[in-house]
């Protein structure tokens, strides 16, 4: 089969390599679609990877069964979670993977057939595209979607999200759905303009003749945002939700970032300020995307760069630019 290699350095390249066989309570799925996230830049720029790749959205079919699977057939249509629990634990008995304390995480998915856990998977309805089914089934809308739950300081009127990579503009595209007034910051043009285009209320590019707190509070007649989201995964953003929300609003963390200063009374304390920090999705959340999804939420829209498998080269460099939404990688 074909697959994905990271040499690092800026560099990937197509390679043929063996097809894997499912172990116990494993599957071998058949790759229709599989998407880039901006958590794989890192390590794309740097070491890359020794063995597979950085890959961790997809659907596809299930092509076989390892030994004992029971649940699944082959043939069926499946959405992939990146992250599988043990199965047996109380959080996992809700569906809430992530809280495993014997979580697994799977990658290698840039390839023609991947391996995964059988419980990884969710059972794609016949009428619902590939491309809905990897969103719904992975970080690009199931990231944005769990953050939204986790917002508590109701009212939440606007909502400045800080970064607009792909996971900056799920959180833009879900917000604007929920009617909340959204304001998107990023210094390049480009993502703005996706940004808008989803339903962004303003854009605001940060620049050294614009900062984007005055401009957030400007806004918001004064007072900063009820909530504000750091997906650029940048400590001078960080800082920035702090300094743009509102008395008694939340700062919700999506970016991954090194540690940052902050003071529990100014921060916190005398501003009532909630902070939380949300790491991809519960699996038992898929069946309330999917009603979004049907109710008009049309996920599909992060997307804006497809390729053939073998540009993948091509599709790193696009998303490295910066110059794109969701890049989706057809097979
Ligand atoms: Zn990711
Ligand atoms: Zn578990």
């Amino acid at each position: 089969m074909r697959s994905l290699q990271m040499p690092g350095q800026s560099t990937v390249v197509c390679i043929d390599t063996p097809a894997p066989a499912p172990g116990p309570g494993e599957v071998l799925i058949q790759t229709q679609v599989s998407a880039l996230c901006g958590s794989e830049l890192k390590p794309y720029h740097g070491a890359g990877m020794q063995m597979g790749n950085t890959g961790h959205e997809s659907a596809g079919i299930v092509a076989q069964l390892g030994p004992d699977v029971t649940q699944l057939k082959e043939g069926q249509r499946v959405g992939v979670s990146a992250v599988a629990g043990c199965g047996a634990c109380t959080y996992c008995a809700k569906g809430q993977y992530t809280y495993c304390p014997d979580l697994v995480t799977h990658n290698s998915m840039h390839a023609e057939y991947f391996i995964t856990k059988a419980n990884a998977c969710h059972l794609l309805p016949d009428e619902l595209s590939w491309e809905v089914g990897l969103l719904i089934s992975g970080d690009g809308f199931g990231v944005p979607y769990h953050t939204s739950t986790k917002l508590k300081n109701e009212p939440i009127e606007s909502v400045a999200i800080f970064g607009m990579g792909p996971i900056g503009l799920g959180n833009a595209l879900l917000h604007s759905h929920l009617g909340r007034q959204v304001i998107a910051v990023d210094v390049v043009a480009k993502r703005l303009e996706f940004a808008g285009e989803l339903g962004a209320a303003h854009v605001l590019q940060a620049s050294k003749d614009l900062d984007p707190v005055a401009a957030i509070r400007e806004l918001t007649a004064g007072r900063g945002a009820d909530v504000c989201i750091e997906a650029a995964g940048r400590p001078e953003s960080a800082k920035q939700c702090f300094a743009a929300v509102r008395t008694a609003g939340t700062v919700a963390f999506n970016g991954e970032q090194p540690a940052i200063e902050l003071s529990p009374s100014a921060d916190f304390i005398r501003r009532d300020i909630t902070a939380l920090g949300s790491w991809y999705y519960h699996f038992g959340q898929f069946p309330a995307m999917l009603e979004l999804y049907r109710g008009g939420l049309a996920v599909d829209r992060l997307i804006t760069h497809r390729f053939p498998f073998a540009e993948a080269p091509e599709a790193f460099r696009m998303m490295a630019a910066g110059q794109t939404g969701k890049v989706l990688l057809e097979y």
